[in-house]
């Protein structure tokens, strides 16, 4: 797809005394087939960033565009068609799947939603291509999410994230539920699909290890300003920014005592 781009973007929750500015002129971009990592502590803007680049949040001030677009200039052909070519893998894999319904139920329901006219023999096809392409039997697919390990039910919420074929996918801390020995294997798949598929990421995390191992890019953001931007390797060995400097020696400080690293 298309580049994606945020230009000042501003985000404010509430008005007058409760209002929160949890976006403050941030710009950013995220390439064709590349991923942009979005870093920062709990409560610095980058949910509510991810769900902007969704076209999923209204902002107060700034543009979002897509392949040079404005987004907010779409017309119901090019925003069901935004919405067909995007999708979210979210850190709570319960969330993503309906505990009423079964493994291949729940992966087949965006074709449900996005490709109607689809025949239901075609539905099917994909949705266990998609179960393959994750890494999951098709064998599961009687399964419901209670019968599924952690790891098969962040592996079920990314088939269910590229049954449509989308371009662009937001990773919202996709790792951080999942056991240690875990987390590597689902990068790897993670990684594996961006090639295949030629996907675009925005990977929101705490986590520096999912950064490394994914993002080419980051934005360093703090209480929703974006201190810092540029490639991970430059930004991790010589970080410019003082609370970019506190992030990671933070996240270091905590992997040398031996706990997580929930920065
Ligand atoms: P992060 O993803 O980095 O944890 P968020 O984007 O979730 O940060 O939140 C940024 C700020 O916006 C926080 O102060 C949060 O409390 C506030 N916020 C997020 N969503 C809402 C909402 N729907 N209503 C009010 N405030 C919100």
């Amino acid at each position: 797809m298309s580049t994606l781009v945020l230009e000042d973007v501003t985000k404010t929750y509430g008005q007058g005394a409760n209002a929160v500015e949890a976006v403050r002129g941030v710009s950013l971009s995220v390439e064709p087939g590349g991923t942009l990592g979005l870093i920062g502590e709990s409560g610095s803007g980058k949910s509510t960033l991810g769900r902007i680049c969704l076209g999923a949040e209204a902002f107060d001030r700034g543009r979002l565009l897509v392949g040079g677009e404005d987004f907010a200039g779409f017309d119901r052909e090019r925003l069901a068609e935004f919405r067909r070519r995007t999708s979210i893998v979210l850190q709570e894999p319960e969330l993503a799947l309906n505990p009423r319904r079964t493994l291949g139920q729940s992966v087949t329901e965006p074709l449900d939603i996005h490709f109607p006219r689809l025949p239901a023999a075609e539905r099917h096809a994909r949705a266990e291509h998609a179960l393959e392409l994750a890494h999951l039997d098709p064998g599961l697919w009687d399964r419901y999410p209670r019968e599924l390990s952690g790891g098969q039910q962040q592996r079920a919420g990314i088939a269910r994230a590229v049954v449509t074929e989308p371009e662009f996918v937001v990773l919202d801390e996709p790792t951080a539920s999942l056991d240690l020995s875990v987390r590597g294997r689902i990068l790897e798949t993670l990684r594996e699909l961006q090639e295949r598929l030629g996907l675009s990421y925005l990977l929101i995390t705490h986590d520096m290890a999912t950064v490394s191992a994914l993002a080419q890019r980051v934005v360093v953001l703090y209480k929703g300003v974006a201190v810092e931007t540029g490639e991970w390797r430059e930004v991790r060995a010589n970080p410019a920014d003082e609370y970019t400097r506190k992030l990671l020696s933070a996240v270091l400080r905590v992997r040398t005592t031996g706990t997580t690293d929930r920065a």
